[in-house]
């Protein structure tokens, strides 16, 4: 899409959903775990100490103009628009200086909770076991031999041995062939088990005035879609329907061209075209790489997992 010959772009980019610890506002008694603040805060920390630490503009400035970027440039990325990142994520950027470029869902209020979050409340209260059998026994029988020949088929995907590997295949079931349904059976789920689905949703992302609080204290937003799906599960009418909800979002929050973040990472060739239509100008992935030969396919590197290697350091 660009006439420049600049070789492919190098950019370290971070990816974080929940950071937040038991207890704290953010996580309300929910159960949902995220990444302890402290853990988030010593990362930033130490990346700012050895890196440069870029800004959404200067990686579009960068993008449109064909320039390369530093070769230690990094950049700060957070996922769904969730409360964590404006209680606190935001102060601990604003603080030091740095921004971040925030992937926010479009919101409107009496909007209940995207597909994933429910999962999440729910494994929370339940359990996988539990939340498995729940949603079982509220499917039809046709709908339950879905289920069944869906999930046998992912196990070659997701090891159930494994914990991740079991809560990863019981999503990809839901979160894809099963997603029409699973909406209805989880939303009863919540209204049983956690609470008043659309009072949990008002808490759980980001309120207008609080991104207008964090986009006046240098922090940027780009586009996650409206429904979080799969975009190599649906067709393009949905894809553009899904993009265009985030186009005419972001155009009252942040200047273009605007950057995208597939939900769950799901990867469509059909989809940077509609993006580019669309105002867009990048697109980030949820795949680990350092180097992006096309700015459609920005790669991330999960926080959370760097994380995990720390803890696992620190324990021998
Ligand atoms: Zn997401």
């Amino acid at each position: 899409m660009s006439e420049n010959k600049r070789g492919p772009m190098e950019l370290t980019a971070w990816m974080y959903h929940y950071v937040r610890d038991p207890g704290d506002a953010a996580e309300a008694g929910s159960g949902i775990p995220g990444l302890p603040v402290a853990r988030f805060t010593e990362q930033i920390d130490e990346m700012a100490r050895h890196n440069q630490m870029l800004s959404w503009p200067q990686v579009r400035a960068a993008l449109l103009e064909g320039r390369d970027l530093p070769p230690d440039g990094t950049l700060l990325t957070f996922d769904d628009g969730l409360c964590d990142h404006y209680l606190n994520v935001f102060p601990l950027l604003k603080e030091r200086g740095l921004s971040g470029l925030f992937f926010a869902l479009v919101r409107a209020p009496g909007d209940g909770l995207a597909l994933g979050h429910k999962i999440h409340y729910l494994l929370a209260a339940l359990g996988l076991a539990g939340l498995r059998a729940a949603v079982l026994s509220r499917l039809s029988p046709d709908q339950q031999a879905l289920f069944r020949q869906v999930e046998a088929r992912n196990q070659a995907r997701f090891d159930p041995a494994t914990p991740d590997g079991a809560i990863d295949l019981l999503k990809s079931v839901l979160q894809r062939e099963l997603s029409a349904p699973a909406e209805t059976v989880l939303s009863a789920l919540i209204a049983e088990h956690v609470g008043d689905e659309i009072s949990l949703a008002a808490a759980l992302y980001l309120q207008p005035e609080q991104i207008r609080e964090m986009a006046a204290g240098g922090m940027h937003f780009g586009g996650h879609s409206l429904t979080h799906p799969w975009f190599d599960f649906i067709d393009e009418e949905q894809q553009a329907r899904e993009i265009d909800a985030s186009a005419a979002w972001l155009a009252g929050v942040e200047r273009g061209p605007w950057a995208f973040a597939y939900p769950y990472g799901g990867l469509n060739p059909r989809t940077p075209p509609l993006l580019a239509g669309r105002g867009f100008i990048a697109a980030f992935t949820t795949q680990a790489r350092l180097t992006h030969p096309d700015p459609f396919y920005i790669g991330r590197l999960d926080g959370e997992s760097l994380a995990a290697l720390s803890a696992a350091e620190d324990h021998g």
